[in-house]
């Protein structure tokens, strides 16, 4: 199977900013194990921002570009320095590949990266992904994660993507608010109805939420890919998610 995880900043690090080492060893174990029971791994990861921030010791992540663009280069460094190390323990080797709205907007930049993404694939080595946020201005961003996964699954043709998040997966209702919210665990076609389910804006150190998540959701069904929302609290839920079990919310692929 060839499998694109998106993490979010959430699952990566503390409320400090700072790196949730526990969690992230757990994830470069379990994708080590994926990739050695041969499945093929693209991992799409946040947190270059978020760590910056953390790393600068900020008291908040900026909200200006510049503030914004500086905690990105200074946190990237951080989290590939982190998989290489970690992934490095299970003799995995990793790739770093940023990239911008334009780079996969523009279609022969698109198929530039897409080769790439392939070659990566073929040498066996593990790309990661991120936003390019210390270059990316919102002209030329594709703004979040979420939408980056699923533009990243379509190019390289995924068999799934799986979003690993701060909450279980798609809810009836706002589950922080409502104690009767009840987790939906299979969708079929995000409809106008599924779409009203998302609320704001994510965490304080992400850019995410659920309604990029349900846009990511409809770009990859549309592209003939399921999609899985699941916490990323326990990143063993990957197996399972493999497995076909019910974790989290499945989002069917149109036929
Ligand atoms: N690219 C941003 C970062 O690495 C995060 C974007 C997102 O969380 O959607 O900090």
């Amino acid at each position: 199977m060839r499998i694109v995880v998106k993490v979010g900043t959430s699952t990566l690090a503390h409320s400090t900013g700072h790196l949730n080492i526990r969690r992230v060893e757990e994830l470069c174990r379990v994708l080590s194990d994926l990739k050695n029971a041969g499945h093929q791994v693209v991992l799409v990861s946040s947190g270059a921002i978020g760590m910056g921030v953390g790393k600068l010791g900020l008291k908040t992540r900026p909200t200006d570009m510049p503030g914004k663009q500086a905690a990105a280069a200074v946190g990237q460094c951080e989290l590939m320095y982190t998989y290489d190390k970690l992934f490095g323990e299970y003799n995995h080797t990793v790739a770093q590949v940023l990239l911008t709205g334009e780079d996969v907007e523009n279609p022969e930049r698109r198929l530039n990266a897409t080769n790439t993404l392939s070659r990566l694939l073929e040498l066996g080595a593990l790309p990661v992904i991120n936003e390019n946020d210390t270059v990316a201005t919102h002209e030329i961003a594709v703004g979040d994660n979420d939408t980056l996964s699923a533009i990243v699954a379509e190019c390289v043709s995924a068999d799934l993507l799986v979003l690993l998040t701060d909450i279980d997966g798609l809810y009836t209702a706002d589950p922080h608010k409502d104690k009767n919210a009840k987790l939906i665990s299979r969708v079929e076609g995000v409809t106008d109805e599924i779409l009203a389910l998302a609320g704001g804006a994510g965490s304080s150190l992400g850019t995410g939420g659920m309604a990029t998540k349900l846009r990511a959701a409809q770009m990859a069904n549309a592209a003939g890919i399921d999609m899985v929302i699941a916490n990323g609290d326990a990143p063993e839920v990957l197996y399972d998610i493999i497995d076909g079990k019910a974790v989290g919310t499945r989002f069917l692929a149109e036929k």
